[in-house]
Formats: structure tokens, C-alpha cells, sequence
């Protein structure tokens, strides 16, 4: 019976198991043609300064899938790595942002905005993408100064000198800035933050959820704008929520802010007129 009752778990974890798989490839298929069929699209949201004018907008993916309906990019872009498919979905994303921010440029109000787009560790492993990078800036005629790319500290791994930094260089070179998302989620920051071209950290959200009330929190973030202003870095606080964050941030010397108290991602409808 002993045997019986470890086989039959067995046989249902294996059923789990075998139901993600499949849920995951059907995922992919739909993937696979998500962009042709028009089902990604694009939603902005502001990054504001301390009197939350608006500096510019992070460009995040969305796909809805006839089949699957609204994917999160949490789940949607590690598959998209995993399938082959970051690649295209990268400069979909990259292009559409800067078209966007072309035509935002026309309007007085909105023509000194920048764009933050994503970009995920395996797109640099192209050899094209900087070129590409700077050929969608000249096609879109987007000032190079005008975008932000968002990395993620592990896309230098292993890449000290490597021609990723050069990459990264010569972007930067040309006045495209590198902001480190995610900022203090990561291994070794620090020594990221000595040799890396970055431009600007974003401090991760997890580090300003309890900001109002924690010492730790506090103390941490304090650190990381004084590091920051002293490595001549831009600093954008993630993930507000609340006047009490904003608040603290504000008191503590931080000058941008991005979150849910400002704008939540929305359609480009949202922000025309
Ligand atoms: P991220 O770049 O760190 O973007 C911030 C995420 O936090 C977004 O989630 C945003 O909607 C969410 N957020 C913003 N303000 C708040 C807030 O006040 N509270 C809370 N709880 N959340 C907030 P989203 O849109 O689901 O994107 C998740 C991640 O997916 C992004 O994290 C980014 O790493 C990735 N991603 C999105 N679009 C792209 C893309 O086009 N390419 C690549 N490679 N990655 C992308
Ligand atoms: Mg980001
Ligand atoms: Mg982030
Ligand atoms: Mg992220």
C-alpha cells in the first residue's frame, strides 16, 4: 500500500509537471506569431521629477493573446529568451518606443521627454544590435541623448572588456544613456557600479515599499544616492506607491520617481491631447 500511495504522487506531480510543459509550448507557438498578428503592443509610464513634471517614459511590452488572453513580459519575455525569439520582440520593442517618442516630439509639451526601453541580456549577444540600436535612432530621427536603455546587471557577467562594454561605449559615446535596473536585487553591485558605462540606477522597488517606515530600508537608500551623486550617476526611485514614499525620497535628495502614486503603465491614448 506504502508503494501504491508513493507511486500515485508520483503519477500526479508527474500529470503537474507534464500539464506546465505543455501549457508552456502551446505559449510558445502563440508566441511565435504573436508579433506578425499584431498582438504585442506597447504601454508607457512616466518617470517624474520632485514636482512630477514629467522627464520621460519606460516603454513596457504587452502581448494579449487571442488563446491565452493579457501575458505578463515576467512571463512572456524569459520565454521569449528561452524560444529564440527575444531578438525580434527587442526591436519591436525598441522601435515602436522610439516612433512614439518621434511623435511626441512634436508636441511642445512633451518634445523634451525621454524613453526608457528594456533590453534583456541576450539581445546583446547579436552582433548587429548596436548598430541596429543606432539605426533606429537615425530612422525615427530620435536624438541619441533622448534614450535610455534599461539593462540588468546580468548582462556583464562575464563580460569584463569584452566587446559588450565596447558596444555599451560607443552607445553611450553617441550620448544613449544605460540605466541599471533593478538596482541592489543583484550579486556585486559594487563592483558593477566602479567599472560598468552605465549613466543611471534604478533603485529597485524592494527597496521602497517600506521606505516610511523602515531604518534598514532608509539607511540602504540613503547609501545608494550618496553613492550615486558621488559616481556622477542619475538616480530614478521605483515602485512609489505612496505621498509617505514619495515624501521620504523627496526629504532624502532623490529627483526621480517612477510608480503606481504617479501613473500606472497605460495605452498612448492616455497621454495625447
Ligand atoms: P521593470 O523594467 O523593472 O519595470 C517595472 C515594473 O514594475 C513594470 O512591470 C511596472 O508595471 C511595475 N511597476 C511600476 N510602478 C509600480 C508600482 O508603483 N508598484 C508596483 N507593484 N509595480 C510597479 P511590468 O510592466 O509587468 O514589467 C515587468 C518586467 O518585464 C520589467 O521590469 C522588465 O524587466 C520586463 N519588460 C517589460 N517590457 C520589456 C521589453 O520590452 N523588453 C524586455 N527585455 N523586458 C521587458
Ligand atoms: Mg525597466
Ligand atoms: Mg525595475
Ligand atoms: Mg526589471
Amino acid at each position: 500500500k506504502n508503494n501504491g500511495k508513493n507511486q500515485l504522487v508520483f503519477y500526479e506531480t508527474d500529470r503537474a509537471q507534464h500539464e506546465a510543459i505543455r501549457k508552456n509550448i502551446a505559449l510558445e507557438i502563440s508566441l511565435r506569431s504573436a508579433l506578425d498578428r499584431g498582438e504585442m503592443f506597447m504601454q508607457y509610464q512616466p518617470i517624474v521629477d520632485r514636482q512630477q513634471n514629467i522627464l520621460g517614459m519606460e516603454a513596457l511590452s504587452r502581448w494579449r493573446s487571442p488563446e491565452h488572453g493579457l501575458i505578463s513580459p515576467a512571463q512572456f519575455i524569459p520565454l521569449a529568451e528561452r524560444a529564440g525569439l527575444i531578438g525580434s520582440i527587442g526591436m519591436w520593442a525598441l522601435e515602436t518606443g522610439c516612433k512614439q517618442l518621434a511623435a511626441w516630439t512634436q508636441d511642445a509639451e512633451k518634445a523634451a521627454w525621454t524613453l526608457s526601453v528594456n533590453v534583456s541580456a541576450l539581445q546583446f549577444n547579436a552582433p548587429s544590435f548596436f548598430d541596429d540600436v543606432l539605426n533606429i535612432l537615425t530612422r525615427t530621427r530620435i536624438p541619441p541623448h533622448k534614450l535610455i536603455l534599461e539593462v540588468t546587471e546580468n548582462i556583464f557577467l562575464n563580460a569584463q572588456g569584452s566587446p559588450l562594454q565596447e558596444g555599451i561605449r560607443r552607445l553611450m559615446a553617441h550620448g544613449v544613456g544605460i540605466a541599471l535596473d533593478d538596482f541592489g536585487t543583484g550579486y556585486s553591485s559594487m563592483n558593477y557600479l566602479r567599472n560598468l558605462p552605465i549613466t543611471r540606477i534604478k533603485i529597485d522597488r524592494t527597496f521602497i515599499s517600506d521606505i516610511a517606515h523602515s531604518k534598514k530600508d532608509q539607511g540602504i537608500v540613503s547609501a545608494m544616492l550618496t553613492l550615486a551623486k558621488a559616481l556622477d550617476l542619475q538616480v530614478v526611485a521605483e515602485g512609489v506607491e505612496t505621498t509617505a514614499q514619495f515624501d521620504y525620497l523627496k526629504e532624502a535628495g532623490c529627483c526621480a520617481f517612477q510608480g503606481y502614486l504617479f501613473a500606472k503603465p497605460q495605452d498612448i491614448s492616455a497621454f495625447s491631447s
